[in-house]
C-alpha cells in the first residue's frame, strides 16, 4: 500500500522511512506525490493538528496518508512554546530566532527550572476514514548555550542529561533512537502490527 507523508522535511521523511518502510509498499512526500497543500494548523493540541494534517493529506490523495506534529515543552514557559514552536519569535522556521529568544527567556533560571521536553503526536488516517494515532516524547533540559551542529530547530539548546550532550551533538542514527517522534511512530508500528 502507497503512504502519503503529510510533510516535505528530509529529517522527518527518513525517520518514518527507516520505520515504517516495512508495513508500506511506497512513502511518498508531499513533493514525491505532486501535491501542494498546506494545512491550516489551528488546533489546540498537537494531536488535533497531526489528525487535520492526515486526514486533509488522505481526502486529497485518496491514499493512506501519515502527519506528524510537534515541538518543544518548557516546564519554566507552562508549556511552551508547545503548538507553537515553529514560530516562537513570530518568523515560521526561524531557528536561530526560536533558540535566541528561548535562552532570553530562561535567563537566570537554573538548572532545576530548565526542564523540558520534546513531544510529538502521530496520526496515519486510510481513505476509508480509519485512523490509528500515537504519541511520544523526549525529556531533557534547556542548556545556556547552544552546543552541536546535528539535528534541527531546538536541538543544539536540548540538553540530555544522562549522555551529558545535546541533541545536535548525538548522531543522526542516535537521535532517532530516542527521539519522540522514533517513540510515537514505534507505537503506531505496534498498533499496524496487532501487539498497540
Ligand atoms: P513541526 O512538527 O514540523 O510543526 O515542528 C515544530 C517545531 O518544533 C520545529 O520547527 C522545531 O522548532 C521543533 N521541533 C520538533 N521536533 C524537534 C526536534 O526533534 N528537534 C528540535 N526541534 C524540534
Amino acid at each position: 500500500m502507497k503512504l502519503i507523508i503529510a510533510s516535505n522535511n528530509r529529517h522527518k521523511l527518513e525517520e518514518i522511512r527507516a520505520i515504517l518502510g516495512e508495513h508500506f509498499g511506497e512513502i511518498l512526500s508531499m513533493a514525491d506525490a505532486g501535491i501542494e497543500h498546506e494545512t491550516v494548523e489551528d488546533g489546540k493540541t498537537f494531536m488535533e493538528n497531526a489528525l487535520k494534517k492526515a486526514r486533509e493529506m488522505a481526502e486529497i490523495s485518496g491514499c493512506c496518508a501519515l502527519a506528524d506534529d510537534s515541538g518543544l515543552c518548557v516546564d519554566a514557559l507552562d508549556g511552551g512554546p508547545g503548538i507553537y514552536s515553529a514560530r516562537f519569535s513570530g518568523v515560521h522556521g526561524d531557528d536561530e530566532a526560536n533558540n535566541d529568544l528561548l535562552l532570553k527567556k530562561l535567563e537566570g533560571i537554573p538548572d532545576e527550572g530548565r526542564g523540558a521536553h520534546y513531544t510529538c503526536a502521530v496520526a496515519l488516517v486510510y481513505p476509508d476514514g480509519r485512523t490509528l494515532t500515537a504519541e511520544g516524547y523526549l525529556y531533557g533540559r534547556i542548556g545556556y548555550e547552544r552546543r552541536g551542529t546535528g539535528g534541527f530547530g531546538y536541538d543544539p539548546l536540548f540538553y540530555l542529561p544522562d549522555r551529558g550532550c545535546t541533541t545536535a551533538e548525538l548522531t543522526p542514527e542516535g537521535k532517532n533512537a530516542i527521539s519522540h517522534r522514533a517513540e510515537a511512530l514505534h507505537a503506531l508500528v505496534r498498533q499496524l502490527e496487532g501487539k498497540g
